[in-house]
């Protein structure tokens, strides 16, 4: 059976006497492969490789590291097929929404590129007679990244992309249940011309993600996953004296106002709530019809829309959403239908007990719709994170601006209106960090920033843009004064040694 192993200062690195975790293909319900779970020995390691290569690094200027990038970045492109598909079988969603995945990391990467323009620091000629104040950004030193399953490829390179080109050394710990696309990025790199050991990969669960928090000479660690978990690990981190970023679960809702263009907004809700099985942290698992009479049009046009959906394996080009990455999650998200119908949830379309004739080991779960949830339920607190869409009716505006703002997520937003004035407002008010007016799911471009609010992030720096760089990198500010004659320090009459006024 493959083995996934380490990447280690620049090589596999094999733990024949590990634990291990299995890797499966989800559209055949097959295990494909293996990966080794590292543990704090292992770190040490690694981040003994780190510390030697990332001095040397942080003194490389930002153009030469900035060529790095472009290479990297060519090397992706060349191939984007092969890390697509790799990422699909072992993900499961379809190779072209793979491809978006890989495609969403390059944008960080080409962003990285600009490194040089990005990371110039501030100055201020003259802050008091014969004094001048600069800031620069250094890198922190060594950064670790824990990803989650959904983003094997974009997730990652949110956080190296930014954390190498500011000067850092990185160790990534990607999820064990697709852990083969971060492997493959970690090689490409080197390929591009990066020092051996900048960026490593190291595997491994709870155990592993413990010693990365724990470590006294890692200095941020930068996580995306479910929010416990995030809020664990913000914590702990945290604890231990690190700058923690912690991007956590989401339940993003999609306005819909009385005046909005149904047609698009069912073609969009087809997309950001089924595509890639529901399982992305920017997906729209609940709709919020404004008004009675929108939720009746809008639910005749869902219906057969979704019934249209072809659920199909992850290599099928014209399967619009493949399987959900494990057993057990396929379970989960059945169960939760289950508990949506028990807590009083009008099931529309039913998603449960769904198989695919060929593959009925698979892990696929039909696309579902919900009506007539309601605030109270479990089901609608709770995210589900696969293809279920639900439907909370809103009687007006106001309402509709509370239902996002009060719950415990606060990642993306969507409002769907023709209304200018009403898609001002609600951007101005809801309590969420990204909204999209008209656009079903919001992810910003690379030279801005993507972060939530509420449970949907701990820490305060967003993932990527200006925001990122702050995050990888810590600023020290110079002032600075040079006498007129290096051996009149302090003969003009002023005490050296007193701090001067500006
Ligand atoms: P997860 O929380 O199960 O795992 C994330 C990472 O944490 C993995 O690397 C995993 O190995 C590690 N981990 C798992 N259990 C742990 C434990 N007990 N202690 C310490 N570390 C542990 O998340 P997932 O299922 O891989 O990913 C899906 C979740 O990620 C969803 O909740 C989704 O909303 C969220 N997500 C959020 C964003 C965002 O930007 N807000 C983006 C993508 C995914």
């Amino acid at each position: 059976m493959r083995q996934v192993h380490h990447f280690i200062d620049g090589e596999h690195h094999q733990t024949p006497d590990a634990r291990k975790h299995d890797i499966w293909n989800p559209s055949t319900g097959e295990v494909q492969a293996q990966v080794s779970l590292g543990d704090s020995a292992l770190l040490d390691r690694a981040v003994a490789t780190a510390k030697k290569v990332q001095g040397e690094w942080a003194t490389t200027n930002p153009q030469k590291r900035a060529r790095v990038m472009f290479a990297f970045k060519e090397l992706i492109e060349a191939n984007m097929q092969e890390l697509a598909e790799l990422l699909s079988s072992e993900h499961g969603k379809v190779v072209d929404d793979a491809k978006g995945d890989v495609q969403r990391g390059l944008e960080v990467i080409e962003y990285a590129c600009g490194i040089p323009q990005v990371s110039k620091g501030e100055h201020t000629l003259g802050a008091g007679t014969g004094i001048d104040v600069y800031s620069m950004r250094q890198p922190i030193g060594i950064g670790a990244g824990i990803t989650p399953f959904n983003f094997p490829a974009m997730i990652p390179m949110w956080m190296f992309g930014m954390a190498i080109a500011a000067g850092n050394a990185f160790i990534l710990k990607p999820s064990e249940r697709d852990p083969s696309v971060p492997v493959r990025l970690a090689e490409l790199f080197m390929e591009a011309g990066a020092p051996k050991g900048l960026l490593q990969v190291v595997h491994g669960d709870k155990e592993m993600v413990d010693a990365i928090l724990d470590h006294p000479d890692i200095a941020g660690v930068s996580f995306v996953g479910s929010s416990d978990i995030a809020h664990y690990v913000y914590r702990r981190g945290a604890d231990n004296g690190k700058r923690v970023q912690a991007m956590g679960g989401a339940k993003n809702h999609g306005i819909v106002m009385p005046d909005a263009d149904l047609d698009m907004v069912v073609n969009d809700l087809a997309g950001a709530a089924f595509g890639s099985a529901g399982e992305r942290c920017m997906a729209l698992p609940v709709v919020v019809p404004v008004g009675a009479d929108t939720a009746e049009r809008l639910k005749d046009k869902l219906i057969p829309a979704i019934e249209k959906l072809r659920i199909g394996v992850s290599n099928d080009p014209d399967a619009h959403y493949g399987p959900v990455v494990t057993p057990e999650h396929k379970a989960r998200i059945e169960k939760w239908i289950d508990t949506a119908e028990n807590e009083g949830s009008e099931v529309v379309v039913d998603g449960r007990g769904f198989s695919l004739q060929g593959h009925e080991k698979g892990f696929f779960v039909g696309p579902t719709l919900l009506d007539h949830v309601t605030t109270d339920m479990e089901s609608y607190k709770e995210e589900i994170f696969g293809p279920v869409l639900q439907i909370v009716r809103a009687d007006d505006f106001e309402h509709a601006v509370r239902l996002p703002s009060e719950h415990q997520y606060g990642n993306g937003v969507a409002i769907f209106t023709r209304n200018g004035h009403a898609a001002r407002e609600f951007a101005a008010r809801v309590d969420v960090g990204m909204v999209g007016i008209n656009v079903p799911i919001p992810v910003p471009v690379s030279y801005h920033t993507f972060g939530g609010w509420k449970r949907s992030a701990f820490g305060d720096t967003n993932q990527y843009g200006t925001e990122g760089l702050k995050f990888w990198t810590k600023v020290k500010t110079v002032t600075q004064r040079w006498p007129d004659g290096a051996s009149d320090l302090g003969g003009d009459g002023s005490n050296a040694f007193l701090i001067p006024t500006l």
